[in-house]
């Protein structure tokens, strides 16, 4: 058996203020529908636990930070620690705190997203500015044109732009991004889902709220997320731990199990109580093919 274990984990149901109420009632994936927990999700952390595993949870979801994540196993009744959390805006602000380690005159981030990510980018002491100021929640007007185009409307100390989803898109917003985009700030996403899923369908995902920059200006973001294997490199780089000792459990082939197998890890395993269908792998040609599957985590147990 694995000795360290990757979650994914999933989304949160409760709101920040000023955050949409989103239907997550049916949000399916690993641990939790919403906040209805799977059979025996406690025990099985707590069997894992009781064998000496180290588990890590593994989140794309940018819009909350690690301390949200903790408050949300608390309430679950789910051991685990914020130190065991790794999410998609953690992932981006230690790539730009450690790897990028910005510097002066250029060490602030515009950041398109929502709280996770700027709680995210204050624990590593990293500068930013856009995110949820309510001051961009406006229609453009001719004076915007004209200070974004004549640069008074930017701010000098921008070297990244920083995409995670987005709640609160606006017209302003992006035009601000890709300004500093074509001046030629680093692009990075805390991940490109093309769709979240909620409510028994699916919605705009953080990839869906990036591709207009991408569009706009034909650059592409470096991803922080899951499948990203800087995001895997992260991980690795805290916790170490030995890849081929390790599975990836995950609910989504293109994102926890393409992130397990391009990461060399020693297994993946498919959950089913959430995106993906086993026919999708079970299919002859599929692209995707966790090593296991169980119909839910609790079956673990036995
Ligand atoms: N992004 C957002 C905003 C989410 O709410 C979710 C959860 O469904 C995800 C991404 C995917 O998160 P995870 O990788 O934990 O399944
Ligand atoms: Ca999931």
């Amino acid at each position: 058996m694995a000795q360290v274990f990757l979650f994914d984990c999933d989304a949160m149901l409760s709101q920040a203020s000023g955050e949409p109420t989103i239907d997550r009632s049916q949000l399916p994936g690993v641990l939790w529908s919403g906040d209805t927990l799977f059979p025996r999700i406690p025990e099985t952390i707590d069997m894992l636990r009781s064998k000496g595993k180290q588990l890590v949870f593994v989140t794309n979801n940018s819009t909350k930070s690690r301390a949200d994540y903790k408050k949300k196993f608390d309430k679950m009744g789910i051991t685990a620690q914020e130190e065991e959390v790794f999410g998609s805006s953690y992932s981006a602000a230690i790539y730009i705190s450690r790897i990028l380690k910005l510097q002066p005159p250029k060490n602030k981030v515009y950041v398109l997203g929502e709280t996770g990510v700027e709680q995210e980018l204050q624990s590593e002491n990293v500068r930013y500015c856009g995110g949820t100021d309510k001051s961009l929640l406006r229609d453009i007007t001719p004076e915007d044109y004209t200070s974004i185009a004549n640069g008074s409307a930017l701010d000098d100390e921008v070297g990244v732009v920083l995409t995670g989803l987005d709640f609160h898109p606006s017209y302003l917003k992006y035009s601000l991004g890709m300004a500093y985009l074509n001046r030629g700030a680093k692009f990075l996403a805390t991940n490109i889902d093309s769709s979240l899923p909620s409510a028994g369908s699916l919605f705009p995902g953080a990839g869906a709220t990036t591709a207009p920059l991408i569009t706009a200006t034909g650059k592409q973001p470096l991803a922080l997320g899951k499948p990203s294997q800087a995001m895997m490199d992260a991980i690795e780089g805290k916790f170490q731990f030995d890849r081929k000792k390790a599975c990836m459990i995950g609910d989504r082939l293109n994102t926890d199990i393409q992130f397990g197998i391009e990461g060399k890890l020693g297994g993946t395993l498919c959950v089913l109580t959430g995106v993906s269908k086993k026919e999708e792998f079970l299919d002859e040609g599929a692209q995707v093919v966790p090593s296991a599957y169980v119909d839910q985590l609790g079956d673990l147990l036995g």
